[in-house]
């Protein structure tokens, strides 16, 4: 009998193209989805080393970290006085949040208008803040908000998720020497940090209720940041990490208004805060 050769089967090999066509598509599916999954399980796991590396690590890559920033601070009056401040803004912070620490201003006498918080347990003051500040409430509540900064771990998270891994690491293996490479690493990574806006209106949230306990009312809350969103943008380094003070200035007015705050006269900054 002869051999049917089934209809088709000559277009066998014009299928080729086809299939692999088809069988690139499934890879690329495949390539993406693993791509996405493993940046999925980094962001995971560094949220939960955000939590288990302990104050006393983070106080050692401060060591390597807060020398740099020393050198440009200028102690003083004005740095005294601020550490005054936010000595009794500490005072104020739950327990949990001030087991292990040793909160510090660094003044900074550069015409920037920012502040920042940096592992070490150091806040960072610029002159060019000061300027811009025209009463103690709207100051303490620019600290209050960098405390919340560290109660939420965020000065961590600035640092990325590499260096996170490394850091780490390095709690897991108790090699001290390594932290020295990290710390400069993290100076580099600490100037090009970015907090996202969830990140931001949680510290907001923590400074407001420093605010109110600091005075028993938070008259000034919304100050700087109405004063800053009437400013061009490009003159306040404080936005180009900060969400819109627009938006942070709406977000405190109505959680002003949930938590029924009453808002008070405020405090003229003292002699040596005044720029
Ligand atoms: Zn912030």
């Amino acid at each position: 009998m002869p051999i049917e050769i089934p209809s088709g089967t000559a277009a066998h090999s014009d299928r080729n193209p086809e299939s692999s066509g088809f069988d690139l598509f499934k890879l690329a599916v495949i390539g993406i989805g693993f791509v996405i999954g493993t940046i999925w399980l980094i962001s995971v796991i560094v949220h939960l080393i955000i939590w288990w590396i302990p104050p006393s690590v983070e106080q050692k890559l401060g060591a390597a970290i807060v020398p740099t920033y020393e050198r440009m601070a200028e102690a003083g009056t004005t740095q005294e006085k601020l550490n005054q401040l936010l000595d009794q803004l500490e005072a104020k912070l739950p327990a949990d949040k001030r087991k292990d620490r040793n909160y510090q201003v660094l003044y900074i006498p550069q015409p920037i208008v920012n502040a920042g918080a940096i592992p070490g347990d150091r806040i960072l003051i610029y002159q060019g803040l000061l300027n811009q500040t025209e009463s103690e409430n709207e100051l303490v509540m620019v600290m209050g908000h960098e405390l919340g900064h560290f109660a939420n771990r965020d000065h961590l998270r600035g640092l990325g998720n590499a260096l996170l891994i490394q850091l780490a690491f390095t709690a897991l293996t108790g090699d001290g020497g390594s932290l020295v490479s990290l710390g400069a690493s993290s100076v580099a990574a600490i100037s090009r940090a970015q907090f996202s806006q969830s990140q931001e209106t949680q510290a907001d949230e923590v400074g407001l209720q420093l605010l109110n306990a600091q005075y028993g009312q938070v008259g000034g809350a919304v100050d700087f940041f109405d004063r800053m969103s009437k400013k061009d943008r490009k003159q306040i380094d404080l936005l180009a990490t900060h969400p819109t003070p627009k938006s942070r200035v709406d977000h405190l007015r109505q959680l002003i208004q949930q938590k029924g705050y009453a808002i008070g006269p405020k405090t003229p900054l003292s002699s040596e805060l005044r720029k």
